[in-house]
């Protein structure tokens, strides 16, 4: 603490990212990143890009990948927006469409960023309870609110929600806008991209870090109406003008020209995910059904510290939240199948003593 901090950062209660080691060998399943590799296009882009061109800013538009994702998704390149991440781009809608008069509403149990840019920005916002299955009821969501945002699948739980379901929500939400952070979306659930032409209100983001396999390099992005894109770059040109870099431009166009590595490399983690599950009820686990690269995971006997920390030992990093109603549970993230087999046999070994 500094008298030379100002009022909000003396009040913020910043996110805590999970712990990237700096030790190898370890088995890492505790970030939600892919076990695999980026697309070897994506690396040839990257190697046959020309160094001199570094000397010049990047597009500020990255209007190139931008069309690349509008094609992919089927809608046009004004209603996408892109940024350092999609934690950047939650950031600016937090900032641009949330700072409303009534509070804000997500799950209690959910990205634990959103409260953080809640913090910084100054936003009210409500937590609305899981129902006792740890899923979203989106019922409970039919009250006045400034905006809603809520992870699909959700965030730590892998629960999805149908989209029909969201489209119940939007019909009746029509006088804020709702985000679907689609963070996890490509192992195993729809997309709600298809929704924005019908609900202006609506604004969907999703990120290359965790199903592309670029989560070093930074890139996420918004869909929506051209009117609520236009909010974000109104931030973004407030804020900073260029935020992905020339090579993050160029591996992201790439990544979405190779959609067989992508969709392979996708399903080889759902297989992965459903061997996991079998695997950990076998130990005696209790695991919420996942639509996404993790599973959220509870013994019946064993305590949930003591075992990330017994599986911390043995060098296998999974993650566990101190937060009410989810204290008993591991996040565990879907790895190779090597790790996979690796983490069952510790947990079988720190279960059977
Ligand atoms: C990982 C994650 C993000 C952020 O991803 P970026 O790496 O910043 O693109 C956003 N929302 C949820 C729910 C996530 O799990």
């Amino acid at each position: 603490m500094s008298r030379f901090w100002s009022p909000i950062v003396h009040d913020l209660d910043p996110y805590v990212p999970g712990e990237q080691p700096k030790v190898a060998n370890l088995v890492k399943l505790n970030t939600n990143e892919s076990p695999y590799g980026p697309s070897p296009r994506v690396l040839a882009a990257i190697q046959s890009y020309e160094g001199d061109r570094l000397r010049l800013y990047p597009d500020p538009d990255a209007s190139e990948l931008k069309q690349v994702i509008a094609d992919y998704h089927a809608v046009k390149p004004e209603q996408v927006f892109v940024g350092n991440g999609s934690d950047e781009v939650l950031a600016h809608i937090f900032h641009g469409l949330f700072q409303q008069s009534a509070p804000i509403l997500f799950p209690d149990i959910s990205y634990s960023f959103y409260p953080v840019y809640c913090g910084l920005y100054r936003i009210d916002y409500e937590c609305i309870p899981l129902d006792i299955n740890l899923a979203i009821n989106t019922a409970d969501y039919a009250r006045e609110n400034g905006g809603i945002i809520f992870p699909n699948p959700n965030a730590p739980t892998g629960h999805l929600l149908a989209l029909n379901e969201i489209e119940t929500l939007l019909q009746r939400n029509t006088d804020s806008v709702v985000v679907v952070d689609e963070a996890y979306i490509d192992f195993g659930g729809q997309t709600a991209i298809n929704l924005v032409d019908s609900y202006p209100n609506l604004l969907v983001t999703q990120t290359l870090s965790k199903s592309r396999s670029l989560a070093g390099l930074r890139i996420g992005f918004a869909v929506g109406h051209v009117d609520l894109i236009e909010a974000l770059i109104r931030v973004k040109d407030s804020f900073n003008s260029y935020p992905l870099d020339s090579l993050a431009i160029v591996a992201g166009v790439a990544s979405f020209e190779d959609d067989a590595y992508f969709k392979q490399t996708c399903k080889q983690v759902v297989r992965s995910r459903e061997a996991v599950i079998v695997g950990l009820r076998e130990l005696g686990f209790e695991v919420v059904p996942s639509a996404a690269n993790f599973v959220l995971a509870s013994h019946k006997e064993k305590d949930a510290a003591l075992l990330t920390s017994g599986l911390r030992s043995k060098g296998v990093i999974v993650r566990h939240f101190k937060q009410d109603r989810i204290a008993q549970y591991l996040r565990i993230t879907i790895g190779m199948e090597q790790e996979n087999q690796r983490l069952l046999a510790v947990l079988s070994d720190l279960i059977q003593n």
